[in-house]
């Protein structure tokens, strides 16, 4: 008897410990984890993530936004180096795109979002309503209006949804959820060349691709283009609930005194890890060292799957990878978790792998070797 609602479908399996980028159950097995708790514990268990949660519970773990906040600034400055941004700090990816709708409404004095099909921004009613997906609206009554949709990697199709009320176009770098599909470099530089030229504010969310997922601290640098709104949330502390926006100082006269806040938004628990966290993305050569283990990763990925009839494609950026198949994706999870291995899946046909950027040559080899033999098992 469970006295939770049952809004997810889980695996009767609890993990009671974890240490590195390894999950322990209850019955003491381990597991090597190559989902990061869907993309949130990007270094695993690191213990200087653990240390900086146990210093900052020692002095205060919560203060109000009413007063100065050292760590948020922080935390800030280190997330916007190198950009004209500002942050706002919240607690969620959905409250992230709450915060960039409304400060792209309130900028632009304009309502309409464009978003794209297939993309998922959170489950909150304005990041629900830029979620191209029906689905994922079903019951819920009358959505927010002024929300449409384009399809992924086809300018044309914006520019066939703008109009003089149009605020902001809104999309994920690569679509996870959906099914792990980038964006088309060119498609991406057009349209935020459309965007600028048109004055229509351009948002990315990386909730799921930002903070080194992808081998940059940001998807965007791969695309070469400086979004106006970005959000953050999923890895940002490493596993501590938080999400954040960064915008351009241009539409800071938008989000002034009284227009948004958050009670939680911004917790010491939360900055405390996420500075540490920043710390480690930072380290010299770090998203050298991802891009080189995403290169390994996928290499040794094509060789032990090539040839096999239930792998159609394989494809990604960073350590953001889909293997879409024909085979069916429980059936797979299952055979992977019972071998040792936690993957993910993404849309109705691929199984999604987003493993710990900390993860070693050693670990790549135990789980392409472990997906190998699931492969090879099933029908
Ligand atoms: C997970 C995700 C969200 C929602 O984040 P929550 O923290 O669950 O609200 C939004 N956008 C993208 C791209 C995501 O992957």
């Amino acid at each position: 008897m469970s006295f939770l609602f049952q809004n997810y479908n889980r695996a009767s399996i609890e993990f009671v410990k974890a240490e590195g980028n390894y999950l322990m159950d209850s019955e003491g097995r381990a597991y090597l984890d190559f989902s990061s708790g869907i993309g949130v514990t990007n270094l695993g268990f690191h213990p200087q993530v653990q240390a900086a949660l146990l210093r900052q519970a020692e002095q205060i773990w919560h203060s109000p936004n009413l007063y100065l906040s050292s760590l948020q600034e922080k935390v800030a400055e280190e997330l916007v180096a190198g950009y004209d941004y500002l942050a706002f700090f919240c607690n969620s990816g959905a409250e992230a795109n709450e915060a960039a709708i409304k400060l792209a409404r309130k900028a632009s004095g304009k309502q309409g979002i464009i978003s794209f099909q297939q993309s998922f921004h959170g489950r909150t009613f304005g990041a629900m309503a830029a979620t191209g997906q029906e689905k994922i609206k079903i019951g819920f009554g009358d959505g927010l209006s002024h929300f449409s949709y384009a399809i992924y990697n086809d300018l044309a199709s914006v520019k066939a949804l703008v109009n003089s009320d149009t605020a902001a176009v809104m999309l994920e770098l690569v679509q996870g959820e959906s099914g792990v599909l980038p964006a088309d470099e060119q498609f991406v530089q057009d349209l935020a060349d459309f965007c600028r030229q048109n004055k229509i504010l351009l948002v990315v969310d990386e909730v799921q691709t930002g903070m080194g997922r992808t081998g940059k601290l940001y998807s965007f640098e791969h695309y070469d283009i400086v979004p106006d709104i970005v959000t953050l949330a999923k890895g940002l502390a490493n596993g501590v609930p938080v999400g954040a926006m960064l915008g351009k100082k241009e539409l800071a006269s938008a989000f002034n005194y009284g227009s948004h806040g958050s009670t939680f938004g911004g917790n010491r628990l939360a900055m405390a890890a996420a500075l540490e966290t920043l710390r480690q993305l930072k380290t010299p050569d770090f998203m050298e060292e991802v891009q080189e283990k995403s290169r390994l990763l996928v290499g040794e990925l094509q060789t032990a799957l090539q040839g096999n009839p239930r792998v159609l494609a394989i494809r990604g950026l960073g350590l953001m990878i889909g293997i879409e198949t024909s085979s069916n994706l429980s059936v797979l999870v299952e055979k992977a978790r019972e071998k040792g291995l936690i993957v993910l899946t993404a849309g109705t046909n691929v199984i999604r792998l987003l493993p710990p950027l900390t993860l070693s040559e050693e670990e790549i080899q135990r789980g392409v070797g472990t997906l190998k033999e699931v492969f090879e098992e099933v029908d």
